[in-house]
């Protein structure tokens, strides 16, 4: 699978695996052993975490099971997350959810996560969410300690507007590497946002979160849902590939050259990703399901 280079130092996979639901998947660590082993073989070298993953446990899941195969660390890149507060029985401290970007919260949710995942670095650390209290000159003294220290190969940000990318990125002294937001056929405001025209801008990669718009489409109760599902349906037909795929190959193909985090725990699923790769929608296809999305014909 072809590998994404986002800095010197970092490459991803075309397709990067997202463990946010793991504590769903009932997996024993031997299980998730077996599941990060598929993934390579299937040419998925990159995981997607973030601190607060299965409320505070998912780092800590993954982090176990790969103490059972310490090879893997070397064959893997991470991503993971950092910057939101849960009011959590792990973090009694918190009263109120809330967002922390401060330079001591950074370094130490950083560390924690290394600690969490077993291992000496991760290769992208992402600010989670916007902040309405960042400093970014506090963001950017967190992330070169954690560059000088050797923790963090490279930062990037998820769900930023341009704007907001643009204010840190000024205070920084290496550029960010992505912005994770959530696209899907489902969830178009990216393109209506301008983060996709500032992707193309300035040529970086987003990371596509829900791809499949958390599962939706299959279990479609709205008529906006029931309505694309149908075009999602029409065009797997006469195409013979499953609707997944679909929606897949729709990111997939798009010029900016989005980057699908799956979101399954279950192999047969994440094969399909894969086998979403070979699918090339005609340019009317993906206009089908973009006039479904947004319930109107384009002018
Ligand atoms: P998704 O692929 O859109 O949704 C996954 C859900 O769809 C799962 O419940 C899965 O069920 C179901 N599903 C997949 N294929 C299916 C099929 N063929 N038929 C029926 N159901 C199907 O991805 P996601 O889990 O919402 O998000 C993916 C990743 O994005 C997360 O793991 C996380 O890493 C990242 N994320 C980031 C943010 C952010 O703010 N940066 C926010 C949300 C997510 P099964 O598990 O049963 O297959």
């Amino acid at each position: 699978m072809e590998q994404i280079k986002l800095s010197n130092e970092v490459s991803i996979s075309r397709l990067v695996h997202g463990v946010w639901r793991m504590t769903e998947w009932n997996m024993q660590p031997k299980d998730t052993v077996q599941l990060v082993e598929k993934c390579l073989e299937l040419g998925i070298d990159t995981f997607d975490h973030a601190d607060i993953y299965g409320d505070y446990q998912c780092e800590e899941m993954f982090g176990k099971a790969m103490e059972l195969a310490p090879e893997l660390n070397d064959k893997i890149k991470i991503v993971t997350k950092c910057g939101i507060q849960l009011v959590s029985q792990k973090r009694p401290k918190n009263y109120i959810k809330h967002y922390d970007t401060s330079f001591e919260h950074i370094v130490w949710s950083a560390e924690n996560s290394l600690k969490m995942l077993k291992r000496d670095n991760v290769d992208v650390l992402l600010i989670h969410r916007p902040d309405p209290y960042i400093n970014p000159e506090e963001v950017a003294k967190a992330f070169n300690k954690l560059k000088e220290d050797g923790k963090v190969k490279a930062f990037g940000v998820s769900n930023f507007l341009p704007a907001q990318f643009k204010a840190l990125q000024a205070h920084l002294d290496f550029p960010l590497v992505t912005n994770q937001i959530e696209v899907s056929v489902a969830a178009h405001q990216e393109f209506e946002n301008g983060n996709i025209d500032f992707c193309q801008e300035n040529g970086l990669r987003p990371m596509a979160w829900s791809p499949l718009a958390g599962g939706a489409i299959f279990t479609a109760q709205t008529h906006r849902f029931i309505t694309l599902k149908n075009v999602l349906h029409r065009i797997s037909d006469h195409m013979g590939v499953p609707i997944d795929q679909v929606m897949y190959a729709w990111l997939l193909q798009h010029p900016i050259g989005l980057i699908p985090v799956v979101g399954s725990g279950k192999i047969e699923r994440i094969k399909s990703a894969v086998a979403a790769l070979d699918v090339k929608l005609s340019r009317q296809q993906w206009f089908d399901i973009w006039v479904a999305s947004r319930g109107e014909g384009v002018a």
